[in-house]
């Protein structure tokens, strides 16, 4: 009976080890964003995110696409903020849930609930959305959820169940507002450590004109991939120092303290572009339709036209292989 119980023990620890081993994800490798759908099927979906920015194509809606109003953004929370090392990024845990957005399309009022951020090794890379093929070194991700299902897990899996805000990053000024999230970054060097911070007005994270913006319908950018997303991307960039970056690409390690070894730097933690199939981009504003032939963007518009092609080419592939599953399930 003793023994018994003891391989009934063995197989439920058993089970949990394979539980968890399949909620394990990384950016680079056999488990990386290629292989996502072998184990979280919504990644393989075709409304995914992030996507390339095609300004020529913007459908530009300025009634529908009103300024966006922010509740609760410019005050000092009561709480803490909870930063936290997750093992794929830094993230900011809002708690006591007052930050609020509406209008702007969104049909609905949503909480903030944490802010993170995807960076590149190099200045030339980092952020999952792009512009006309352009990447950005860093890119910030203010993840609400719809007040009306109550907190962030019931709203995860839900169409209208989530609104998050990207900003792109640009190397320059040094940032005093993001040096306050930076400075703590000694006491998050390793996965699941976390420490209290001070919280910090959200709106001194944010640029100053919040009226341009992009909009589209899509996914978590991350396992499961639900695709639950009001994407709104904002048009002007947030400055921050290279050295501010550098602390970013050099202190931040995906590994725990105890795995011993050397430390894997969370670097390059984006997702590559995905297929935008039937979806349309939406803007705010006329300025944000114009076309790569009178550029805005100067510098490295033949490298964003190439790449941009690439992903077309790729997209018309990936919608060849899928015809056939479709043709086979209405023929079931
Ligand atoms: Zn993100």
């Amino acid at each position: 009976m003793a023994l018994l119980r003891q391989l009934c023990i063995i197989a439920s620890q058993l089970t949990v080890v394979l539980s968890s081993a399949g909620n394990i994800w990384t950016y680079k490798g056999s488990l990386g964003p290629e292989h996502w759908h072998l184990d979280y099927p919504h990644c393989g979906g075709i409304r995914q995110s992030p996507i390339d920015l095609q300004t020529r194509d913007v459908i530009v809606d300025q009634t529908y696409l009103s300024p966006l109003y922010f509740s609760g953004y410019d005050r000092v929370s009561n709480l803490d903020y909870t930063l936290e090392n997750n093992g794929h990024t830094v993230q900011v845990g809002l708690n006591d849930k007052t930050m609020m957005i509406s209008g702007g399309g969104l049909g609905a009022t949503f909480v903030a609930e944490q802010f993170h951020f995807h960076w590149g090794a190099v200045d030339e890379r980092g952020s999952e959305h792009s512009l006309n093929g352009r990447h950005f070194p860093m890119e910030m991700h203010i993840v609400h959820y719809n007040k009306k299902y109550g907190n962030f897990s019931s709203s995860l899996n839900k169409t209208d169940g989530l609104a998050v805000l990207g900003f792109f990053f640009e190397i320059g000024r040094f940032n005093v507002h993001f040096e306050e999230i930076i400075e703590h970054f000694g006491d998050i060097q390793f996965k699941n450590q976390q420490v209290n911070i001070k919280s910090i007005p959200m709106i001194d994270l944010m640029p100053a004109r919040l009226t341009n913006y992009y909009r589209y319908v899509g996914s978590l950018t991350t396992p499961p991939c639900y695709e639950s997303v009001i994407w709104t991307i904002f048009n002007e960039t947030i400055e921050i120092a290279e050295e501010q970056l550098e602390e970013f690409r050099t202190t931040i390690f995906e590994n725990d303290r105890s795995e011993g070894g050397v430390s894997i730097d969370i670097s390059d933690d984006y997702r590559p572009v995905q297929c935008m199939f039937r979806r349309r981009l939406y803007a705010s504003h006329p300025s944000l339709k114009f076309d790569m032939a009178t550029p805005r963007e100067t510098g490295n518009g033949g490298v964003s036209n190439q790449s941009s092609r690439l992903l077309f080419f790729t997209c018309l592939i990936f919608l060849r292989l899928l015809l056939p599953i479709f043709s086979l399930k209405i023929a079931l």
